[in-house]
């Protein structure tokens, strides 16, 4: 591996060489999207010159070669998160995806009237919508762990709140709006004391640290290419495969059956039960190639650099006038979200773009979190392997000469 060196790897990313308002572009919405190394890049132009065919291994020559990359992306997911098979790895367009997936699938099966589901306070909507769904369904309670005022799960609730009618938990691995890191290896242990199943959303996740589903001993996990230096629309479902393999399928259609008469339908096994139709084939490879850059860079470097440049990060913002930091966690990863006194977060995300500074400022699809803080929105920097020192200084001094009036350009 290259000793970690975040301005070497920043030249691998094409985009982040682009200038902004006749500024040098400082990417800090990666909570949103990361951007693309030139090797993932790379991969989708090369499956698309020389294998692009659709994944009927025994057809012709370039289907075994687009079959055999889409299978070897499957490998490499599953050696990145420690899960023990390839049928655990399911493709899906994303997290959104995922979670519908068994809200829908184990959901309507496995959850019943007075039945409930637990999240927690933090979550975002996705993870929070599609188990609304299920429950007015099936007449299902949502019940919500609660935070306290850093932005952490009160795990004594959390516990109170687990019982008998528990069917399954779902809560994130870190908040996309406060940066909490929770404890799911805890949570998850706690919930199957009590018979539920445990998803965790680990969308704000994996691109941050290494992750072990196995360790974990979570049932499912659900993430998206797209936060982890991979294209849009690929994203992956793990599943026990024992949980897998009880699960109705979710979409019907090609790929995913056995056998098919007007009678009757036999359907696959894990995975390809889950996949019906023609999947994103190119853009599972490109998450293969990120998953490859990322592995080479490794997962534990990249978890020690962001977490000292949220410290970094962290004292720096706190000397601007008028700054609070919303999520003040002790385990936190790669977000940093706060207000300033008299300013609209979204006025503060105009002026930074104005600087080539790109954040998010909103309420970053979880509402609820932020409402507990009692506001709608936060302006939220989200770091990345590639963030510098240089970055947060360029933010920090746009900020400050907002707030001193002096203003930004
Ligand atoms: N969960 C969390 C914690 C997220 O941050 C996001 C994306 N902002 C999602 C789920 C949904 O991901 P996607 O839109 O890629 O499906």
């Amino acid at each position: 591996a290259r000793p970690f060196d975040a301005n070497v790897f920043k030249r691998d990313f094409p985009i982040l060489r682009e200038t902004i308002n006749g500024r040098p572009l400082v990417w800090l919405d990666n909570g949103a999207t990361t951007q693309k190394p030139q090797c993932v890049i790379d991969r989708l132009v090369q499956f698309y010159t020389h294998e692009n065919s659709n994944i009927h291994r025994a057809a012709h020559t370039l289907a075994a070669r687009s079959t055999d990359a889409y299978e070897a992306a499957r490998d490499k997911v599953r050696r990145f998160i420690n899960a023990s098979s390839v049928k655990d790895i399911v493709f899906v367009r994303g997290a959104t995806e995922a979670i519908n997936l068994v809200a829908q699938a184990w959901g309507r099966r496995n959850v019943g009237e007075g039945d409930e589901i637990v999240v927690s306070h933090l979550e975002h909507h996705a993870n929070i919508v599609p188990w609304q769904q299920l429950a007015a369904e099936k007449g299902a309670r949502l019940r919500v762990a609660p935070v306290d005022d850093h932005g952490q799960i009160l795990l004594d609730e959390y516990e109170k709140l687990l019982g008998p009618k528990t069917k399954i938990v779902a809560f994130t691995q870190v908040s996309n709006a406060l940066g909490t890191v929770t404890p799911v290896a805890e949570m998850t242990a706690l919930a199957h004391r009590h018979g539920a199943k445990v998803l965790v959303d680990g969308a704000q996740g994996v691109c941050h640290m290494p992750v072990d589903v196995q360790a974990l001993d979570v049932d499912f996990y659900a993430f998206s290419g797209h936060k982890m230096f991979a294209p849009t629309g690929i994203g992956v479902l793990y599943g026990k495969a024992d949980v897998l393999e009880a699960m109705p399928p979710w979409q019907g259609g090609g790929n995913m059956i056995a056998d098919v008469t007007f009678e009757k339908t036999i359907f696959q096994g894990p995975p390809d039960r889950f996949e019906a139709g023609t999947g994103n084939i190119a853009d599972a490879v490109g998450l293969g190639a990120a998953i490859d850059y990322l592995s080479r860079i490794g997962m534990a470097n990249i978890a020690a650099h962001e977490h000292e440049l949220l410290a970094y990060g962290t004292e720096h913002l706190l000397t601007v006038p008028g700054l609070k930091l919303i999520g003040t966690a002790r385990e936190k990863a790669g977000i940093l979200s706060f207000v300033l006194d008299g300013c609209r977060s979204e006025d503060v995300g105009k002026a930074l773009d104005r600087e080539g500074i790109a954040v998010r400022a909103g309420h970053h699809c979880a509402q609820p979190i932020l409402r507990r803080f009692g506001l709608e929105s936060t302006v939220r920097p989200s770091l990345a392997l590639y963030n510098t020192h240089d970055d947060i200084d360029v933010l920090v001094d746009a900020l400050q000469r907002l707030q001193s009036g002096r203003g930004v350009r």
